[in-house]
This record gives structure tokens, C-alpha cells and sequence, in this order.
């Protein structure tokens, strides 16, 4: 009898795949495709984000632009459930599909620069560090966020914040051009002059219009150093040091960037045995500027009241990207969420300091941060990623590692979330989207005015909403 694999196509059920066609897109890949019976596919079918337990049917792991055309022409032929993996790190385990095709680009990681335009361009497998890695040899940086393992297309297609955003916008903002392949196959370049409203559309859309094989990224010049404060207090001083940086943010040189985190310490070096395994708030800035004027411009965020641990120190860029890095492992259970505030006044500062006293979990934080300057400069209309007015935005990171504790974790992130939802004006990042529960209303959320124009460049460019694994935008009806 021949052999067939069952794989779930969009419009409810599925069919049974010989497994010829299996053997035959497998040989006419530069990649390799793995069945649930192929060794590698347990590892390929991981994601940064423990909680997601996803058994896709097919993985592609594409290695050309090619490759990831023969997919979606299979998909497509199909009608198959279908996600697309970059980096892997989204939050809401989009990034794989149950029972479906994923096209996973994690092969596709190469960056070349080109520093006289400087401009990076960035395969879509490419991660925060290797995109970091191939500029800062050129004095180049890209606007990025601040976990080097994350993935660069997930983070530019849905905005992006980091340390430069004040200075130099979102990632998406510095989305110069791609290179896509459409849902039927076609390859298309999507820039200021060819396809200008898929390059309006792909800077804060998400995957919706195409996979993107390429990012040309715009780089901003950086010191061979940066100077970085970290200062760590009491928890209990979380509210006088939530007021004071963002008085201090509100006002400061656009070089600087960063956060306050409300967080318990690791209960190792580098803090001293009496700060280990404690309740803290603690600021994260770096300026980008030079490192000598850097440290005169953080000085007030380490002299403010009496700090308990100071890790402030001039780093290079690479080892400010990666600061954060072992804090945020892969396959720890992992619940974001986040949300825009316009006033960020004395209700909201009690509430989030009562709230980081009350996390199940000392490896969760609650995030914030301010987003003013460069970030806030361009019309809501002008990318497709719509929320520049609200200067503030609260990250509830809920992370642990025992499963029995997941559903407590998760109602206390979505309980806290509630709470300050009331301050809120419903506004949404899709990169720290929890499970994207909501459905359309949330996905909307992130779009505002832009969502009807959304759905016209999505009708243009995959009028069956193929690509639909995603925080969907559907077209046109
Ligand atoms: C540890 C950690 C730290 C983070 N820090 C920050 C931060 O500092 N600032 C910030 O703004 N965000 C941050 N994030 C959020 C991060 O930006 C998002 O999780 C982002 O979506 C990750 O991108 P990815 O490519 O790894 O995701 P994936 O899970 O691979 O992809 C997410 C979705 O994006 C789409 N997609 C991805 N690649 C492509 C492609 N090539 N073509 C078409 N569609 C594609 C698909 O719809 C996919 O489902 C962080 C996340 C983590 C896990």
C-alpha cells in the first residue's frame, strides 16, 4: 500500500499526501524537509518559548529564496495550513502550525554589508546577533531590540524597540527595502520605488503579504564603545524611580535608550551575596553616542537615590546587544504581554509597583519604557505600523520554569495586564502579544487607521490569504 501523511489544509480537515509528493518537494529543495518520522524533526519543531507544543506535519527548512518559492506554490496548490518561522521567538508560538507546512528560514541566516550605503542585508533566518556581528566591524549598527537570539524579521515587520529607537526609530522604521516571495510563488522587491505599498505595508504588517527572504536594513554609525548604565534598587524604591526616569527619558538627549525593570536578581555573581535572588527595580540605559559624553549624560539615572548594585560600564555594542541574553534561555515558559499608555502619572505608577510585588514567578519582570523622540516622529499613516503616540509602553514578562505553575503565571500576567488596561487606550505590540487572544480585535488594535489600507495591499498581494499563520490581516472581502 502506499505510504501517505496526513496534513491539514485551511479549510477544515485535511488530506492524505502520498508520500511521493513529500519525496518530490524534498528533492526539489536546496533545504531539507522533515516528517514527524525524520530525525532532527523533534529539534526543528522547538521554539524559544517552551509553552508552545506545536506537531506540524512538513517542516521546510528553506536555504534559497527558491526553496521557499517551491513551498508556497506546494502549499498553495493545497490549500495547506502554513506558518513561517524567522527567528522563532514570537511570543505567541505563530512561528509553527499544527498539523500544516511550516517554511522555516532558520537556515537562511547570512548578512552582507554594504558599508558605503550602509546598509545591511539580512537574510530571513537572520537573528538580532548576526546582523549585529557583520555591521559593528564596519562602525555600523542597525536599530535593534535587546536579546541578540531573537529573530530580525519578526522584530522588523511588527516595529521593533531597542536601545537606539529614541535615536534612530524602529527597526521597521530602517526597513529600507525586501525582497519577498509572494503566496503564488512570484519573487518581488518591495521599496520606495518598486512596490511602494507592499514597503509601506511590510513595515509593521507582519507576515502577511509574503515571505521575506531579504531585508535591506539602514545602519547608524556606532562608537567602538557605548557607555551603559545599570543600576539596580529595592524593589520598594519602584515607584520613586518609575517617576523620576520618566521625567528623566522625557527630557534626555535622543541617544539614550532603555527601560526600567521591576525584577528579582539571579541568585549568582555578578550581584554581591547580599543583592542575589532580591525583589529590584532597576534602570538599563545606554547612550550611543560618544562614551565619554555617554557617561556624563547617564550619570543622573546612577545617582539617584541609593542604589544597592551598580553594574554601569563602557561595553562594545556587541556586548550591549547581548546584556540580556542568559536572562531570556530557550524552552523557559515564557507569557508576554504589553500595552500603549498616553499618561504614565501616579495611578499607574502605584499600580505597576504593586503588581511587580505580586509576580508568581521572580523571573518574570514588568517592563518599562519610553518611546519618544526618533520612534514617535513619523504620521501614523506613514508605515504601517500605526502606534507612535503614546510615549509610554508597559511589558509584563512572565517567564518560569515548572510547568504546574503555568496557569497561575499566565492569570497573573493577564489579571496585571487588565488592571492597567484601564489606563490604557487599547492600543497593541504584536511582539509581545501573549497568545494574540482577541482574535481580530487585537490584531486591529495594533492598526488603527491603517487597517482598512492593510487590507487592500493584502488583497493585491495574496487575495486567498495563504499566508494566514500570522497576526492575520485578511484581505478584501
Ligand atoms: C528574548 C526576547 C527578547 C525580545 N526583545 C525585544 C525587544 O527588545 N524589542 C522588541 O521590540 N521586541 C522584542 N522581542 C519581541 C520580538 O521582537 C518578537 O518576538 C519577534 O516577533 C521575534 O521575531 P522572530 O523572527 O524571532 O519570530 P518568529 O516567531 O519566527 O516569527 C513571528 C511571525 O513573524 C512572521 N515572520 C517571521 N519571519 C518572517 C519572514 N521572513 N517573512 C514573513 N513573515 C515572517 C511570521 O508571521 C511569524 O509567525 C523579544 C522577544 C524575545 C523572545
Amino acid at each position: 500500500m502506499e505510504q501517505r501523511l496526513w496534513i491539514r489544509t485551511r479549510r477544515g480537515g485535511g488530506i492524505d499526501l502520498p508520500l511521493a509528493e513529500v519525496e518530490a518537494l524534498a528533492g526539489s529543495l536546496g533545504g531539507q524537509v522533515l516528517t514527524p518520522w525524520h530525525d532532527g524533526y523533534e529539534e526543528a519543531r522547538r521554539l524559544w518559548n517552551g509553552l508552545i507544543e506545536k506537531r506540524p506535519a512538513l517542516i521546510a527548512r528553506c536555504s534559497s529564496p527558491e526553496d521557499v518559492a517551491e513551498c508556497l506554490r506546494f502549499a498553495r496548490a493545497r490549500d495547506l495550513v502554513l506558518a513561517v518561522r524567522g527567528g522563532g521567538h514570537n511570543v505567541a508560538g505563530h512561528a509553527l502550525c499544527d498539523g500544516g507546512l511550516v517554511i522555516d528560514l532558520s537556515p537562511m541566516r547570512r548578512v552582507r554589508v554594504d558599508p558605503a550605503r550602509r546598509i545591511a542585508y539580512a537574510q530571513g533566518g537572520a537573528t538580532l546577533g548576526d546582523v549585529d556581528e557583520a555591521t559593528v566591524p564596519h562602525g555600523l549598527a542597525v536599530p535593534l531590540g535587546l536579546v541578540s537570539a531573537t529573530g530580525v524579521s519578526g522584530l522588523a515587520l511588527h516595529g521593533g524597540y531597542g536601545w537606539m529607537s529614541r535615536h534612530a526609530g524602529l527597526t521597521a522604521d530602517n526597513l529600507e527595502g525586501a525582497e519577498l516571495v509572494l503566496a503564488d510563488g512570484r519573487r518581488v522587491r518591495a521599496n520606495e520605488r518598486e512596490n511602494p505599498d507592499l514597503h509601506w505595508a511590510l513595515r509593521g504588517g507582519g507576515g502577511n503579504f509574503g515571505v521575506v527572504t531579504e531585508l535591506a536594513l539602514r545602519a547608524w554609525p556606532i562608537a567602538s564603545e557605548v557607555f551603559m548604565a545599570v543600576v539596580f534598587h529595592p524593589l520598594d524604591q519602584a515607584a520613586g524611580l518609575l517617576r523620576f526616569f520618566r521625567d528623566f527619558m522625557l527630557q534626555a538627549p535622543r541617544e539614550v535608550g532603555g527601560l526600567v525593570t521591576l525584577w528579582t536578581t539571579k541568585d549568582g555573581p555578578p550581584f554581591p551575596p547580599a543583592w542575589r535572588a532580591k525583589p529590584v527595580a532597576a534602570i538599563a540605559a545606554v547612550s550611543v553616542g560618544d562614551p565619554d559624553e555617554a557617561e556624563r549624560l547617564l550619570r543622573p539615572l546612577r545617582e539617584w537615590g541609593r542604589p544597592v548594585v551598580d553594574l554601569s560600564a563602557r561595553v562594545g555594542w556587541l556586548e550591549a546587544q547581548r546584556f540580556f541574553d542568559e536572562d531570556y534561555p530557550d524552552g523557559r515558559l515564557y507569557y508576554w504581554k504589553a500595552l500603549y499608555l498616553k499618561d504614565f502619572g501616579e495611578p499607574e505608577i502605584g499600580t505597576l509597583a504593586r503588581l511587580a510585588g505580586e509576580r508568581p514567578s521572580p523571573l518574570s519582570s514588568i517592563d518599562f519604557w519610553v518611546l519618544n523622540g526618533k520612534a514617535a516622529e513619523p504620521a501614523p499613516d506613514a508605515t504601517a505600523f500605526a502606534r507612535r503616540t503614546a510615549p509610554f509602553m508597559v511589558a509584563f514578562e512572565s517567564s518560569w520554569d515548572d510547568p504546574e505553575q503555568t496557569v497561575r503565571n499566565i492569570d497573573w500576567t493577564r489579571r496585571a495586564f487588565q488592571e492597567v488596561e484601564l489606563f490604557a487606550s487599547g492600543e497593541t505590540y504584536l511582539n509581545f502579544p501573549g497568545f494574540a487572544e482577541g482574535g481580530e480585535r487585537f490584531v486591529r488594535g495594533a492598526y488603527g487607521e491603517n487597517w482598512e489600507r492593510l487590507r487592500r495591499v493584502k488583497s493585491r498581494y495574496d487575495p486567498e490569504n495563504h499566508l494566514h499563520g500570522n497576526f492575520n490581516i485578511p484581505p478584501e472581502p
